[in-house]
């Protein structure tokens, strides 16, 4: 996992297919009930469980942007069938 600056991160996003909308939470949040007991490895440097977690976006090819639920950093995900990758977060939220 990378750790970026939180400008790199929405920039790099941003061009991953992400809309400004979507970080205001316009965006319908995807249904994650079927990874419940998965967790990722999060930038803050802990694992939290994908349920703890409070906002995430879909990305097409299963990647999403999540939250930490301490509010530390936001990290980009990808879910593979029962276990996840983080490839980068940043450094704040
Ligand atoms: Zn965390």
């Amino acid at each position: 996992m990378k750790i970026i600056t939180k400008e790199e991160f929405m920039k790099k996003t941003v061009s991953a297919g992400v809309s400004a909308e979507a970080f205001g939470g316009t965006e319908t949040l995807p249904d994650m009930s079927n990874y419940g007991g998965v967790k990722f490895n999060c930038g803050c440097g802990s694992k939290h469980k994908i349920k703890e977690t409070r906002a995430t976006t879909y990305i097409p090819k299963k990647h999403y942007i999540i939250l930490c639920p301490d509010l530390t950093c936001m990290n980009y995900v990808k879910f593979n069938f029962f276990s996840t990758e983080t490839i980068f977060a940043s450094d704040k939220c």
